[in-house]
């Protein structure tokens, strides 16, 4: 048993009939240390769900969570972890009206408080109360009331519940997008083939735009391509990747809309030396704390460019994103590279962070609930 018993997950005294005392959960520990566990299944207090994950999706920033030990916003260990998820509500919290039990839905990681001066903007993102939630990866999740009430989605029965948890990540490449000011018929270069670098692209592809993928991997080449890519450059194969991606544009100007999808300091200088004068950067990766760029000031200004940051999502967002999902139009089945059992957690991130070793983007992680 585990001696992890969080606040949240104490054991009630007597549990409804239909959900068991104890589950299998992931507890991020420290760096590199997660480990599975029994521990005490939650419960719904007022305003809350308990939903039965059906299936957990790996993340970048569970990766970067899993080689740091913890992330200065989202999680502080010890802690259950992961944050993408769908499933079916088992437990509905005194007061939820607008959730039944067995309702399909997706829970998105977090709730803005809606009363802050960020809120009051309409730029919940940046919410000073905003209220994460991890342990996804589990038999059960407890959303709490703020989510309920704000940020928890119905699935459709067409859709998947495995498609339906990409609805956080693709909310967060979707708020890049859209922030990127970007017209149909536009190139955009987008630099990184991680998960979310390579949504970008596939949003992208699906706005109208013409999309160069800046990827170092074969197989982020090849799945680029299958998402829409019109070019790809491969940086392990062109010896400058700006003058590469430039060479791709009438005159060589540059592209309209260049989005950093990697998180390092040299991609970021990079996106900035390959838009065209009067284009737009986003700096969408989220580099370690500390880190610093070098901008050449003169270009800034007198080639009008726009520098933009996007972070995390918002509701209304994150309901855009679902709805492209259940569209059909977003090819979901692309991202989902593998499932896993909950049990072999460890080795599916070691398989996910080997990433020239294989060609997954994103592992399913599934619960096997004994009930
Ligand atoms: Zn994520
Ligand atoms: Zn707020």
């Amino acid at each position: 048993m585990s001696p992890f018993a969080p606040e949240i997950l104490k054991v009630p005294a007597t549990p409804p009939e239909s959900l068991p005392n104890f589950m299998t959960a992931a507890v991020l520990y420290g760096r590199e240390d997660v480990r599975i566990e029994q521990v005490p299944v939650p419960r719904a207090a007022p305003g809350e769900l308990i939903v039965e994950v059906a299936a957990a999706l790996t993340c970048g920033t569970d990766l970067k969570v899993f080689r740091r030990g913890y992330h200065a916003k989202m999680i502080q260990p010890p802690a259950l972890f992961g944050h993408e998820l769908a499933g079916t509500v088992v437990e509905v919290g005194e007061g939820v009206a607008n959730f039944a039990l067995g309702d399909r839905v997706v829970p998105i990681n977090s709730a803005p408080c809606g009363h802050c001066y960020f809120c009051q903007r309409a730029q919940e993102n940046l919410c000073e109360n905003l209220l994460f939630n991890n342990g996804a990866y589990a038999e059960f999740l407890r959303i709490p009331a703020e989510i309920v009430a704000r940020n928890t989605l119905r699935v459709p029965a067409h859709v998947s519940l495995e498609h339906a948890a990409l609805t956080e990540p693709l909310a967060c490449a979707l708020h890049g997008f859209e922030d990127s000011n970007p017209h149909p018929g536009d190139t955009v270069a987008v630099i990184g083939g991680g998960p979310l670098g390579l949504m970008m692209m596939h949003i992208a592809a699906l706005h109208g735009c013409r999309v160069i993928a800046v990827v170092k991997h074969d197989a982020q080449a090849a799945v680029a391509k299958s998402l829409g890519a019109e070019h790809i450059v491969q940086t392990t194969q062109v010896e400058d990747a700006v003058q590469a991606v430039r060479a791709l544009t009438p005159d060589q100007r540059g592209v309209d809309i260049a989005i950093e999808a990697v998180a390092i300091p040299e991609t970021w200088e990079q996106a900035v030396a390959m838009v065209r004068n009067g284009g737009t950067v986003n700096f969408f990766g989220g580099p370690e704390t500390g880190t610093k760029v070098q901008l050449d000031t003169n270009r800034l200004h007198y080639g009008d460019l726009t520098l933009k940051a996007t972070f995390h999502h918002t509701p209304a967002i994150c309901r855009r994103a679902f709805e492209l999902i259940a569209s059909g139009k977003f090819q979901a089945q692309h991202f989902i590279t593998a499932q896993s059992p909950l049990s072999e957690l460890n080795s599916a991130f070691a398989q996910l962070l080997d990433r020239s070793a294989n060609n997954r983007i994103k592992t399913a992680i599934l619960p096997e609930v004994h009930r």
